[in-house]
């Protein structure tokens, strides 16, 4: 709204224009982007956080930060945004994948299973605001000694065990795209505990320059990094939209919470793990019969909410669809899964509707069903 367009003239009138996140010292009143970095560690209770260009680039910069190489194996899940498994493949790491549960993110058991000892790292993806089974997950993965990275990108704000997603593994990566709870048009994050990770990551981001006193330009170039920088008017968007954060998972809630009273009975609706907060997304049920099926979602288009990714954007948001990327043993791995989301239904939740709209959604679902 008006609060960050106001920020943004702000930067052009009275602080200098400057749109680096860097440098400039004596032309500039503030950093913005290391500002928006300390308001997310406040946010989150991490140690680090290092905002970036997209949240694909943070996974390839994460990944890297892991150690992991060329011919290495990393494991993520069916129920994703290929994102994950480009990020993974860019890197000239093989992706696998695993299969899901009933949070619709991946499964533990699987997990075990798809474990070999070229696996260097996991991605458990926190799809639509719902974490992952993060202790069983956490378990295995210590008894194998893989580091774990979360893709908190569609569901930053969420919690598990009292902590905020992404500081559960060893790192935890944020989308700001437009699509995403905040934004900042484009943008991501890294936020970790492990002071490695970050270092490795702040320079990887910015051409391998040291994050020292030395003058960039005389900074020895002993590494090389690349530019996966955010910018200041970035930055800024983010800072602000950082404060809304909270208002917006709230309200999400009551729309959500209008739904799950009025359908909880009668749909089998996504499990959420008992000791998690989700930001609540959207509201995702499964539905076996296809009549039905085909009545919800054409009520849900015609009443102007149409759905969210289930089923609309599958083929983005379901690795079985990959057949360009993947192996074809990674698409056979992710036949259940597929079979699972075609029958899965995604309402979004979103502001722009009142909540007496979801109550007459309610009622019109409920009457489908009870036909
Ligand atoms: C949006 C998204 C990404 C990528 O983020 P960008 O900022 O758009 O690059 C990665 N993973 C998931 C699950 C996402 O939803």
């Amino acid at each position: 709204d008006q609060k960050e367009q106001l920020a943004i003239q702000r930067l052009f009138k009275k602080e200098g224009g400057i749109l680096f996140a860097h440098g400039f010292d004596k032309l500039r009143k503030y950093y913005h982007v290391r500002e928006f970095e300390k308001k997310i560690r406040e946010k989150t209770k991490a140690k680090y956080a290092l905002a970036v260009s997209s949240g694909t680039a943070a996974i390839k910069i994460s990944l890297l930060a892991m150690g992991i190489r060329s011919g290495d194996e990393v494991i993520t899940q069916a129920f994703n945004f290929i994102a994950t498994a480009e990020a993974i493949a860019s890197i000239g790491a093989k992706v696998i994948i695993c299969g899901i549960d009933d949070t619709l993110n991946m499964c533990p058991v699987d997990l075990e299973k798809k474990i070999t000892k070229k696996t260097k790292a996991i991605i458990p993806v926190h799809m639509l605001g719902v974490s992952a089974e993060m202790n069983k997950i956490k378990k295995i993965a210590n008894y194998y000694s893989i580091p774990v990275c979360e893709d908190v990108c569609e569901a930053f704000g969420g919690k598990y065990d009292r902590k905020s997603l992404g500081l559960i593994g060893k790192c935890g990566i944020l989308s700001f795209d437009f699509g995403k709870i905040i934004t900042t048009g484009e943008g991501g994050a890294i936020i970790t505990n492990n002071q490695k990770i970050y270092n490795f990551a702040r320079e990887y981001h910015d051409h391998g320059h040291k994050n020292k006193k030395i003058a960039r330009g005389n900074d020895s170039a002993d590494k090389f990094g690349f530019n996966y920088r955010m910018t200041e008017i970035q930055g800024i968007i983010g800072k602000v939209q950082l404060t809304k954060l909270e208002k917006i998972i709230r309200e999400n809630f009551k729309r959500y919470n209008v739904l799950q009273k009025a359908l909880s009975k009668n749909f089998r609706i996504r499990h959420i793990p008992n000791n998690s907060e989700t930001t609540y997304e959207a509201f995702i049920f499964l539905e076996e019969n296809k009549n039905i099926r085909k009545k919800i979602i054409s009520l849900l288009n015609k009443s102007g909410f149409g759905t969210k990714n289930l089923p609309d954007a599958i083929k983005w948001h379901c690795s079985y669809f990959w057949g360009r990327g993947l192996e074809r043993k990674q698409i056979k791995n992710s036949i259940k899964s597929k079979n699972k989301l075609s029958k899965s239904i995604a309402i979004p939740i979103s502001l722009r509707k009142k909540i007496k709209d979801y109550q007459a959604l309610a009622k019109k679902l409920y009457r489908i069903k009870s036909i």
